[in-house]
């Protein structure tokens, strides 16, 4: 069974984050450790654990997090020059903390992914 992260804390309030937006499904909070100006990560207020655990149930709250990151980048202002959305999943794909979160990262040219 998956175990909650500090992810459900912030969702939670429980623990300070720098949240930009909350509804029913999603949460946004800046990154603590930013790679870019902008960097938000954008959360299902659910736990699940990977991208390998999402299912059809999970639809709403995908498609409510890919909706708030292009409202997020409009508002932050680098829609028109553009932006990196990322998912990591498990040990390979990098992934720290177990409850999947959308990276929005941009404010400056981030270059080829897989250069
Ligand atoms: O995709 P991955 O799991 O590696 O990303 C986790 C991200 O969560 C990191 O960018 C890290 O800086 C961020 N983080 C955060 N606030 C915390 C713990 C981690 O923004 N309290």
């Amino acid at each position: 069974m998956s175990e909650e992260t500090i992810f459900s804390k912030i969702i939670r309030r429980e623990i300070p984050a720098d949240i930009l937006y909350q509804d029913d499904l999603v949460t946004a909070f800046r990154d603590i450790n930013p790679k870019a100006p902008l960097h938000l990560l954008i959360v299902p207020n659910i736990l699940i654990a990977t991208a390998d655990d999402i299912t059809e149930a999970h639809e709403p709250y995908l498609g409510r997090m890919m909706t708030v990151a292009a409202k997020l980048a409009r508002d932050a202002g680098v829609a028109e020059d553009g932006y990196r959305l990322l998912m990591n999943c498990r040990d390979h794909g990098g992934q720290e903390v177990y409850h999947i979160h959308l990276h929005l990262l941009g404010g400056k040219p981030l270059g080829p992914m897989l250069a």
